[in-house]
């Protein structure tokens, strides 16, 4: 949920995220691309993603269900092999689960026989190291997160809230360089989720701990991230400062996207909706992936896949408006719309 004061406040927050020129990111992502093979059928999950992610950076990822955040992820996180390209963390190649993460996934599991604390001690000793040394890190965490009582507790005497934050706090508890979440919060209730974004910005501050965060709700983090992927169809399709996206969005997708984001006092079934679906990834429809869904969309857009345009001196869009801009005085019924999907 988002106050139309903070949007304006987002849109007009000076671009920060961006460090030194020259400066080596601290993970690379090049020309990544994932293919699912099952059962004779090709997903193509991921095309081409190039990502750098700086120290310090909190970076969030937006897309439909379905577009590959997760695969992008698991990659990230050396859990799944890319079928194309190249991801390094710290300059070396990722081949293998990466020691120096913390991934909080979207589906919490816990060991039933431990209590809270120990299930957050839990990669601590999977590694060989004193539990006792991050004892106080993991109280403190627990205590942060709202659970300064669970500590001692067991998993089915937790609402799924709490196991949800366990979990958070078991990936965070060992310092680490790089955190990856995916959907931390999707269930939690907005008080909670804005606790556990406090505490991802204030890991970011205190350590410069990069944060990789997958979300579907842009509404949430647009005061915690710097900077905003948005994802469609396997691609990355636009990226942004988050003051830029807020304020120049440029990609037919985002421009729904943020459409749709609820402001206080809006009723839920009042929010603009993008119409039609996003298609499945066995069949990718030619030139741009959104061009049914798009109230802009030519037949240029129908037969040649848009690159990454460059946008402004941060900012890239996968729209070929960045090349016919006037386009956008014209918009129609999205065919996705006439065909009534
Ligand atoms: P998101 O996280 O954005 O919802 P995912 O990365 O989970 O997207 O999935 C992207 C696509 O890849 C989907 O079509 C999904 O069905 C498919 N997919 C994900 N994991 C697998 C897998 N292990 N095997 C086959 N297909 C998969
Ligand atoms: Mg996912």
């Amino acid at each position: 949920m988002i106050l139309d004061a903070d949007a304006a406040a987002i849109a007009g927050r000076p671009d920060v995220t961006m460090t030194a020129p020259g400066a080596r990111p601290y993970v690379d992502v090049a020309g990544v691309g994932k293919t699912y093979r099952r059962a004779g059928r090709e997903t193509h999950a991921l095309e081409s993603i190039d990502l750098a992610i700086r120290s310090g950076e909190f970076l969030a990822i937006v897309g439909p269900s379905g577009c590959g955040k997760s695969t992008l992820l698991r990659i990230v996180a050396g859990l799944v092999g890319a079928s194309r390209g190249d991801v390094r963390v710290e300059g070396a190649r990722v081949d293998r689960p990466q020691t120096n993460l913390g991934i909080v996934f979207q589906s919490p599991v816990l060991l039933d026989w431990r209590t809270a604390l120990d299930n957050v001690l839990v990669q601590v000793e999977l590694r060989s190291l004193d539990p006792k040394a991050y004892r106080d890190n993991a109280l403190r965490l627990l205590d942060q997160i709202g659970l300064k009582d669970f500590a001692d507790r067991y998993p089915y005497e937790l609402s799924g809230g709490m196991r949800q934050r366990v979990v958070i706090a078991m990936a965070l508890v060992m310092n680490p360089a790089l955190v990856i979440a995916d959907e931390p919060t999707t269930a939690l209730d907005v008080t909670i989720q804005a606790q556990i974004l406090e505490l991802l910005r204030e890991l970011q501050q205190k350590f410069g701990t990069s944060i990789l965060l997958i979300t579907h709700d842009l509404g949430v983090v647009a005061e915690t991230v710097s900077r905003v992927i948005v994802m469609y169809g396997g691609e990355i399709v636009e990226e942004a400062p988050v003051g830029e996206l807020f304020a120049r969005s440029h990609h037919p997708y985002t421009e729904g996207l943020l459409a749709a984001m609820p402001h206080v006092g809006q009723e839920r079934d009042r929010l603009a909706t993008i119409p039609g679906s996003v298609p499945p990834p066995t069949m990718w429809p030619n030139g741009c992936r959104f061009h049914d869904r798009c109230p802009y969309a030519w037949e240029r857009c129908v037969a040649e896949h848009p690159p990454l345009y460059q946008i402004g001196e941060h900012h890239i869009s996968r729209c070929h408006l960045a090349e016919e801009p006037e386009r956008r005085a014209h918009p129609h019924e999205p065919a996705a719309a006439k065909a009534g999907a």
